[in-house]
């Protein structure tokens, strides 16, 4: 794939970051298919996967709302046009600035994550003469089948307000004069490609609200977060997630109540399938026992293999894909060992110059590269 883009992609410096425009299109359109039929469900863009100026500008033209976990986020979303009500602000440590400046912009829905943030974001709306719509994180303590890193739904992860609290903390939010309580918020990891972590939820869901109504308390949001996974493996075969299994696993088993709005927050299935990770072939290095391919990205550009030992597909473009095949070691640059994309990968026999893409890079790539050994962040480009 995109080998018939070579020549465009030669005259790139690498490395950079490469979008396909046309692909976020058709996830987009696919998103809005789907809930098309749902009239009270919202998808909230996580601008964490991606926040590109142009990326989020296509997101934000596409109708979907933004989830924001910092003030930075929330300048980045507004600045692409996204309606300020649109935006909800999530984040166990909310600073000052960031609550003012969310209430300055007039965001749709704090997220949040403790009953100390509560109580300073009363304090804050207070002095401004405003009222706050709050959600609630719930910690749901369901379990994600993921990467340990990526879990949040867990009684031992930081995030998110015990649901053994939750009637407590929401009738303190009832007696504050800078609260509005609005809805219950939800995110149990990232990364998800099985519907049973959905499912599981759900049913969470569910019997909160029994709760909620046996003490006679309306939430008029649930937030079902985000963390629908998508296809590292093979991104030709599925560039599109499946939405339609994850919206219908919640329209079949989420008990909404009358007029209640069901938000979603999804990123990685929105935008890692549209990037790859544009690098070039440094060296071929022949050592004792294995064949390295020390490509000019590193883990400065993409961190994912070293945090979360993601393995992302690596495509040669410069090769003739009939060309005789062998194993390699991919790295990168830097001055660490985890600095490697992948182990006894096959590509075909490469040479020093070869332009390789690394594929399913849309998400949690740009947004995470760091000056790591005085390197310079890397470039994107929109095709
Ligand atoms: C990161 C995050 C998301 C998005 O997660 P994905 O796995 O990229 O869909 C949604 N909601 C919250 C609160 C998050 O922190």
């Amino acid at each position: 794939m995109y080998a018939d883009r070579i020549q465009q992609l030669e005259a790139l410096q690498t490395p950079c970051y490469v979008y396909d425009t046309q692909l976020l299109a058709r996830t987009l359109d696919a998103i809005n298919a789907e809930t098309a039929s749902y009239p009270a469900y919202h998808v909230h863009y996580a601008i964490k996967a991606n926040a590109n100026p142009g990326v989020l500008r296509q997101i934000a033209r596409a109708g979907l709302g933004a989830d924001c976990v910092s003030g930075g986020e929330i300048r980045a979303a507004l600045d692409a046009g996204f309606p300020a009500e649109s935006i909800a602000f999530a984040g166990v440590g909310k600073a000052d600035w960031e609550i003012k400046l969310a209430l300055e912009a007039g965001i749709g829905m704090f997220n949040v994550e403790s009953i100390e943030e509560l109580e300073v974001i009363n304090e804050l709306a207070t002095l401004f003469n405003t009222r706050a719509r709050v959600s609630f994180r719930i910690n749901p303590d369901v379990g994600a089948h993921t990467h340990v890193n990526i879990t949040t739904g867990r009684a031992e992860n930081k995030f998110g307000i015990a649901k053994e609290d939750m009637i407590r903390v929401i009738r303190s939010a009832e007696s504050m004069s800078g609260i509005d309580f609005k809805g219950l918020h939800f995110h149990i990891g990232s990364q998800l490609l099985v519907m049973d972590d959905f499912e599981a939820l759900c049913l969470r869901i569910n019997e909160l609200q029994e709760q909620l109504d046996a003490a006679g308390l309306y939430a008029p949001n649930i937030n079902v977060g985000g963390g629908l996974g998508i296809d590292y493996e093979q991104p030709d075969e599925h560039p599109i997630p499946d939405f339609h299994a994850y919206f219908s696993t919640f329209s079949r088993l989420l008990q909404l109540r009358e007029g209640q709005q069901l938000h979603f927050e999804l990123g990685r299935a929105v935008v890692a399938q549209m990037g790859f990770l544009l690098t070039r072939v440094l060296y071929v290095k022949q050592a004792t026992a294995r064949q390295f391919v020390i490509v000019d990205a590193g883990m400065t550009e993409l961190i994912r293999p070293a945090l979360y030992d993601a393995i992302h597909q690596i495509n040669n473009l410069s090769a003739d894909s009939s060309a005789a095949t062998a194993l390699y070691d991919i790295v990168g640059p830097i001055c660490e060992s985890s600095d490697t994309f992948v182990r006894d990968y096959t590509l075909p026999v490469t040479r020093r110059g070869d332009l390789l893409a690394i594929r399913s890079a849309g998400a949690y790539g740009e947004t995470m590269a760091s000056c790591y050994n005085c390197r310079p962040l890397p470039p994107a480009h929109l095709i």
